[in-house]
């Protein structure tokens, strides 16, 4: 592979910038475009921080249906629906539905942790080389359950044994030692130890995006409307402008549909949105993020005080924000930590997501010199470094003993 190659990046997320850094490494000229600065209000900048390398089970399970309808019809619940939005997702739930069987959830739970037990590692390399002045912290994160019956937990729990992951049941007397603000409303919990957060994912981001530059890295802020070919060279297309590659990465989270729509290649990537809202100030309340898993929200103590996170709503990249979400959370989160003062910064963002709960990285189906990296739900933040770093090898042509397969957007043929 020609070192002197030309690269463009459609993204610049975690994905991409994470693709961008690891090419560099391997000598390879980068460009990335985004259509707007890196660090905006992206899901990349708004997510919940968690590092979470033993998040492996997806929520494909055998018996979520059964669960799903007590969910939505819960004020307290996780899960929302614009209806407007639910006829066009109906192909999108199907193929969720029949990825729900244990032989499917585990296939997905296998091949998340293949890539989840090399997050940390990947990330650690891209770290050292930049100055992270305390943006990383390694408390390990904390799960609580006030529902005695969560049918899911144990089955999580087993998969996580079978797995190797590391986790460790912890009672109410052993999360009022770890996070003593909690109000005592929880029956139990499980700690990850080697669980980390970012007190600022928007900084971090930045703080790599300082180092693609700083590496040479060219970076043009417009909208990417379109690619097109020139022999086999992707070309990027702009509103007024056309760009020529050798290899280009697409990796534009939840938007990338658009672009491989326009490949011809049906993929089918929808998104779940989520929230956050941040309570300033507040943040020394707890030491680590702690999720309450059975009202599906989590709290992560950042620079911009306690941010609290959550909610799976299904309605599309177009719905505008709901403010009965931002309701949700605010409740939520007093239920857990009791009085806090008025929220602050209310924002909606968009985990891209596939059916099955893997993501989708690799070459297009279509075109050689295409390369997809998208579609990492909930892990995105975590997997960005890990992906770069299976793509940048991909573009090198260099031999893995990973099993690369379970990724490619073939499944999907
Ligand atoms: C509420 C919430 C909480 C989360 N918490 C966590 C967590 O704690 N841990 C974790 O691991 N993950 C978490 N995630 C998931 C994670 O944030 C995402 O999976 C990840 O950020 C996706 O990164 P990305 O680079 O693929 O996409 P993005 O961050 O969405 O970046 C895509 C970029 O592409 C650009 N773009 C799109 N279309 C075009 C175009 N046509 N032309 C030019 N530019 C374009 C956009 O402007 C954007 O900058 C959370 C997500 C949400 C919503």
């Amino acid at each position: 592979m020609e070192k002197n190659f030309k690269i463009g990046i459609i993204g610049a997320g975690i994905q991409g910038i994470s693709n961008a850094l690891f090419l560099q490494k391997k000598g390879f000229n980068v460009t990335i475009f985004d259509r707007d600065e890196p660090g905006s209000p992206a899901a990349s900048y708004g997510n919940a921080g968690h590092f979470s390398p033993y998040a492996s089970v997806p929520i494909n399970r055998p018996d979520v249906l059964t669960d799903v309808p007590a969910m939505l019809l819960s004020s307290t619940g996780p899960l929302a629906l614009k209806w407007n939005y639910v006829p066009k997702m109906i192909p999108w739930f199907l193929k969720f539905i029949r990825n729900c069987t244990t032989k499917n959830m585990m296939h997905t739970a296998k091949n998340m942790h293949q890539i989840l037990d090399l997050a940390l590692p990947a990330y650690d390399e891209l770290f050292d080389e930049i100055e992270l002045g305390g943006l990383v912290e390694k408390k390990g994160i904390l799960y609580i359950w006030n529902d005695k019956n969560l049918k899911s937990r144990k089955l999580e729990i087993n998969i996580r044994n079978e797995l190797g992951v590391d986790q460790q049941e912890v009672t109410p007397k052993e999360i009022h030692d770890l996070e003593p603000n909690i109000k005592p409303i929880y029956h139990g919990g499980v700690y990850y130890q080697h669980g980390r957060h970012a007190r600022n994912p928007k900084k971090i981001l930045l703080k790599l995006f300082e180092l693609f530059l700083k590496k040479d890295g060219k970076f043009l802020k417009t909208n990417v409307q379109d690619i097109n070919f020139d022999e086999e060279k992707p070309v990027i297309k702009t509103e007024t402008e056309r760009y020529i590659f050798d290899k280009i990465v697409i990796a534009c989270g939840s938007f990338s549909k658009k672009l491989t729509d326009n490949l011809n290649e049906k993929i089918p990537l929808d998104t779940e949105r989520g929230y956050h809202v941040h309570f300033k100030d507040c943040e020394h309340l707890l030491s680590r993020p702690v999720i309450f898993q059975n009202r599906g929200f989590g709290i992560t103590p950042m620079e911009q005080g306690l941010r609290v996170v959550g909610t799976v709503e299904f309605g599309g990249l177009k719905n505008p924000l709901s403010k009965s979400r931002i309701k949700n959370l605010i409740n939520n989160a007093k239920y857990m930590m009791g009085d806090l003062p008025e929220h602050e910064d209310e924002w909606l963002g968009f985990r891209p997501t596939l059916p099955d709960y893997l993501p989708v990285i690799g070459p297009s189906k279509n075109h050689k010199n295409v390369f997809y990296c998208f579609g990492h739900h909930h892990l995105g933040w975590t997997l960005g470094p890990i992906s770069g770093k299976i793509v940048a090898g991909m573009i090198a042509n260099e031999n893995t003993n990973l099993d690369l397969k379970p990724y490619s957007s073939l499944r999907f043929n």
